[in-house]
């Protein structure tokens, strides 16, 4: 699905298209940080994403989704496997900047709509502050499951 988008760049308004996976999140903002081009989500995940923005009735500000294994092992110590990392039908993972009382909610919508794994980075300067949510289930990440980083 493409969409029309409109920024402001120096004052001037820039239109363009932006390829979307769902109505509210695009493939750049889920694609691998490193450059690859790495952008496979798993599209059941992006359904429960799309209800919980949905739900949440604000923008979600997505911090980091699809991973490549390379990149994934250099930025987090779950290596090669974690869960950022596509599996075999995409990424069931993403970081979503978000803290406070926002952040509590987050939690509760998500839980709603069948998120089985949540991270909790709830220090330091809220900009940086995330939750992690994620659908995964399998040997090296039994679910459900909450931790903290
Ligand atoms: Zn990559």
């Amino acid at each position: 699905m493409w969409i029309g988008t409109r920024r402001q760049f120096n004052g001037l308004i820039i239109g363009g298209l932006a390829m979307m996976i769902t109505k509210n999140f695009s493939v750049n903002e889920m694609k691998c940080h490193c450059g690859c081009g790495e952008d496979s989500m798993d599209m059941d995940f992006m359904d429960i994403l799309q209800n919980i923005r949905e739900d949440m009735n604000r923008p979600l500000k997505i911090s980091s989704a699809v991973r490549c294994a390379n990149h994934n092992s250099k930025v987090s110590s779950t290596g090669i496997t974690g869960p950022h990392v596509p599996r075999t039908d995409g990424t069931m993972a993403s970081d979503i900047l978000i803290s406070g009382a926002d952040a509590l909610r987050l939690v509760d919508i998500a839980r709603k709509h069948g998120i089985s794994g949540v991270g909790i980075s709830q220090r330091g300067p809220h900009a940086k502050r995330f939750i992690h949510i994620d659908t995964l289930s399998d040997d090296k990440h039994p679910r459900p499951t909450m931790w903290s980083y």
